[in-house]
């Protein structure tokens, strides 16, 4: 087991991360940019490194300070958390090349699976489900007319190197797809320096279910089930459970192994999740993220595996605690994502939190890295903490939410606390009927 782990994160994942190296009797580095140095994690740390200033790419995305904190301190392993450079394949070579062990998979899977024509490529042959669409990228206009009227319209024009939504297109006709896929491309060049784009069918009113995979360095490969994350505004998700609402006992094991026989052919290693569109009962793949995702907390709770733990534990080439026939699901689990964000607008709220309470009693927890006093910096994303809490059902689940998110105390900045307040009270909600959409359409009628 390493000795010393750099914790090259900010925030909840980052303390995240120190509490499970602590169990572990790892020992932790915390590096920070000047406008963190008093932040949670970097307290708690065993030891910590000033990286630089505020703007990530000086600090949190530069490669070279955060290899040397390693080495000054150390490390014998570095946890990239989410974001920042922990789907970056070549941060992941250089760390290994200076004989630090990368927590994560190989740099071989994340440049894959960051190519989306690849990942879908690649994902296909392993047999999993795709969105009808081209077969990879489309040369020119013609060629796209062509695989459209095959595939049917609407379409949607994707950028290969896409991200965050960026570099998207939708054709609902063929007067539309010439434009959509100029201006895609255009806005892929600009964004990505790459304007390689493919079509899809455009599917109206899917959910997205992702699958979250954990496989060993010793051909051991478990899948723990889905999220249902479809509840997101501008393809930011905003509240995910476990498991999906939707789905029957049946649906969820046949994905379920169609998704780890594809993850146990390509000979991946650590944590992974894919991500599908769900539509009139079929699964449509989109992509794969190869790092811890925000929402693990989820899963963790319906299935009782600590995912952090684990992820150390695999790149530190042990075996899983767990084996597929070990995995059983329980309760219901729910996250919300409070940010300190205005709840109407959405609009960033920086600044000082004057009072926090965070939630508790039975089926409560909340991983977050703020407190009392706690400045929030305005140079990085907004979340204050996620929210997540647990019951034997969906109902009690529900009730606990109501009675966590009435007790929770965040004073000073705005937050999306009262959004989710209201979001319970929606019968659609309750019901777990919803799709992607249905958070905007909601938002723009009469949410909040
Ligand atoms: P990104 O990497 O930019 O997040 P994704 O491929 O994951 O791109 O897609 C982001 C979101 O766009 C999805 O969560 C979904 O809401 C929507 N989307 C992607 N592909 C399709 C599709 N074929 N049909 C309908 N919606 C889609």
């Amino acid at each position: 087991m390493f000795e010393k782990v750099l914790i090259a994160n900010r925030g909840e994942i980052a303390l995240r991360i120190h509490r499970a190296c602590q169990e572990l009797g790892i020992q932790t580095v915390a590096v920070h940019s000047t406008a963190d140095a008093k932040a949670m994690h970097v307290r708690l740390a065993d030891e910590s490194v000033c990286i630089g200033p505020p703007a990530a790419k000086d600090s949190y995305l530069d490669i070279s300070r955060i290899i040397a904190a390693a080495e000054i301190t150390g490390a014998d392993a570095i946890h990239p958390g989410y974001g920042f450079l922990s789907e970056n394949a070549r941060f992941a070579e250089i760390t290994t090349a200076h004989n630090i062990a990368f927590i994560g998979p190989s740099a071989d899977h994340i440049r894959v699976m960051g190519d989306k024509i690849a990942a879908k490529d690649t994902m296909g042959k392993a047999g999993i489900p795709l969105v009808p669409g081209s077969d990879g990228g489309i040369r020119d206009v013609e060629e796209g007319l062509k695989v459209a009227r095959e595939i049917g319209y609407p379409v949607l024009v994707k950028a290969a190197s896409g991200g965050g939504g960026r570099g998207m297109k939708l054709a609902r006709t063929e007067n539309d797809l010439e434009d959509a896929i100029l201006t895609a491309k255009s806005e892929a060049k600009a964004a990505f320096g790459d304007d390689a784009v493919y079509l899809e069918k455009y599917l109206e009113l899917p959910r997205h279910i992702e699958i979250q995979i954990v496989a060993d360095s010793h051909g051991n490969v478990v899948q723990l089930g889905e999220r249902d994350c479809s509840l997101q505004r501008r393809n930011q998700k905003l509240l995910e459970e476990a498991l999906s609402p939707v789905l029957t006992p049946e649906q969820r094991a046949e994905i379920g192994e169609i998704t780890r026989a594809a993850i146990e052919k390509l000979g991946y290693l650590g944590v992974g999740t894919v991500e599908y569109l769900y539509e009139d009962g079929r699964f449509y793949f989109i992509e794969m993220n190869t790092r811890i995702q925000v929402e693990h907390p989820i899963t963790e709770q319906v299935t009782d595996v600590d995912l952090i733990r684990e992820q150390i534990r695999i790149a530190a080439g042990e075996k899983l605690t767990i084996k597929q026939s070990d995995v059983t699901f329980k309760g219901h689990a729910i996250e919300c994502r409070i940010n300190a964000e205005d709840p109407r607008t959405f609009t960033p709220s920086p600044g000082k939190i004057t009072d926090f309470h965070p939630p508790g009693g039975p089926g409560v927890r909340f991983d977050s890295g703020v407190y009392d006093g706690y400045q929030i910096p305005p140079y990085y994303d907004s979340m204050i903490g996620k929210l997540i809490v647990y019951g034997d059902s969906r109902e009690l689940c529900l009730a606990r939410l109501r009675r966590a998110l009435q007790e929770t105390v965040i004073t000073g900045v705005k937050t999306t606390v009262p959004l989710f307040g209201a979001l319970l009270d929606e019968p659609d909600f309750q019901k777990g009927d919803y799709h992607i959409h249905w958070l905007e359409e909601w938002l723009a009628r009469d949410g909040s």
